[in-house]
């Protein structure tokens, strides 16, 4: 039998067999726990607000795929519309009902969204909200913020967050200078400098790939005045916000209309997809319409589309409170766990995103939120919660993603955990 057929079922096993035919074992490199250390567990199941792993260990789930299952794993009514789809096949290349639905959704819920096209995920979706920008202004530049994400494509690789912060990779090798030549990157929650030189200004309206730094008060009311004096297009990333923060994403919690929004996770339902929206004059240059090609073969798939349509139309204002209030008990019940063994912990929270930085200076800026990894608290705690049976990301520049699943009990639990955490730390 070929060495990477052997039967194997623990953890360290998969992973020696995943690492010799996938680089580094995952298919996505936070998934490695490179910067928190130790063996991924991998998962053969996930209920609700729990995970189970190949050697029968179950873990309360903070992860949800990155916030991709806002109503939990394997949800009944996600799994069912899945199922149904799925009968009636999977992809066609044609249109079909489930996108209409799934997008009339999306304009429906946020304001100022006058058309959207959906991807398969949320880096074609910033890609393409992009070059429409680009196009639109016939201007080349665009400015990004410093820790913000906007998914893996060459020209916003710089300052990246997420797994990219994580592995302390300013940038990537492989990506030409010219690709980045036009990208200009910008410390977050400052107002830059923008002139009319610039054809888009992407932000994560709440930065959450560089742990959690919600916008302070003006940031964003001062992009979008900028913008507008100079005809420069404002893309909200919204592709972990949206849907997620309240009913219309951050735009409507905030206050602040963009021009144009990319989205992702939430909206399928679990399910690969990414979307990208805005006002009808810009979204109206999109081929076949407009010179600006942009396309997909399993765009608009159908079984994440049901999945998608599904989840935004159990999603209401109450959920959203729900949601927030279950944030809420989690971030203040993880502050004053912490707090009790003398650590120094912020824990910030906006709607339904929670959160954590070791360390007492306040978090505005991927510089700070530098300054607070390296004081080397994170992988320590994240260890000590794993094994006590919660799963947090593996890496500190990522946010906490409570949901619709956890109920009182996986909290309480979560709390009391990161109590008993605390003090084998500090012991
Ligand atoms: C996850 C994420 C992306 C990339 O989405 P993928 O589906 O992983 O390609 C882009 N922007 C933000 C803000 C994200 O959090």
């Amino acid at each position: 039998m070929p060495a990477h057929l052997e039967p194997s079922n623990t953890n360290k096993q998969l992973f020696e067999r995943a690492c010799r035919i996938i680089p580094g074992g995952v298919n996505s490199p936070v998934r490695a726990f490179k910067s928190v250390g130790g063996t991924p567990f991998f998962v053969s199941s996930g209920k609700g607000a729990y995970l189970t792993d190949e050697e029968g260990k179950s873990y309360i789930d903070y992860i949800q795929s990155y916030g991709a299952v806002i109503l939990g794993h394997a949800d009944d009514r996600i799994t069912a519309a899945i199922e149904h789809a799925a009968r009636s096949g999977s992809t066609f290349g044609a249109p079909t009902l489930g996108e209409v639905t799934l997008a009339e959704l999306i304009v429906d819920k946020v304001v100022g969204c006058d058309m959207v096209r959906l991807t398969s995920s949320g880096t074609e979706a910033a890609m393409s909200a992009i070059r429409l920008a680009r196009a639109f202004t016939k201007r080349d530049k665009i400015l990004k913020f410093d820790g913000c994400y906007h998914g893996h494509s060459d020209a916003v690789l710089v300052g990246g967050g997420s797994g990219v912060a994580s592995l302390g990779i300013p940038d990537s090798v492989g990506i030409p200078a010219g690709a980045v030549a036009n990208t200009i990157v910008a410390p977050y929650n400052e107002v830059p400098r923008i002139d009319d030189s610039f054809a888009a200004v992407i932000v994560e309206p709440v930065a959450a790939n560089m742990g959690l730094v919600p916008p302070v008060p003006g940031f964003l009311e001062g992009l979008r005045r900028l913008c507008s004096e100079n005809g420069v297009v404002l893309i909200f990333d919204e592709v972990i916000t949206g849907f997620r923060v309240s009913v219309g994403g951050a735009s409507e919690y905030l206050g602040v209309v963009p021009d144009m929004w990319c989205f992702g996770k939430v909206i399928g339902g679990g399910l690969p997809i990414g979307a990208f929206g805005g006002r009808r004059d810009i979204m109206e240059l999109l081929a076949p319409v407009g010179p600006v090609y942009q396309a997909g073969t399993l765009s608009g798939n159908p079984l994440a589309t049901a999945a998608g349509a599904t989840v935004l139309g159990l999603l209401d204002d109450s959920r959203y409170q729900d949601l927030a209030k279950t944030a809420e008990r989690l971030a203040s019940g993880l502050k004053e766990a912490l707090s009790a063994s003398g650590l120094e912990v912020q824990v910030p929270r906006l709607s339904s995103l929670v959160g954590i930085f070791f360390g007492s200076d306040p978090v505005i800026n991927y510089a700070d939120a530098k300054r607070s990894v390296s004081i080397g608290l994170y992988p320590k705690f994240f260890r000590e919660m794993l094994d006590l049976g919660i799963a947090l990301a593996p890496g500190p520049y990522e946010a906490i993603f409570p949901g619709l699943s956890h109920s009182e009990k996986e909290l309480d639990r979560t709390i009391e955990a990161a109590a008993e955490s605390a003090a084998r730390i500090t012991r």
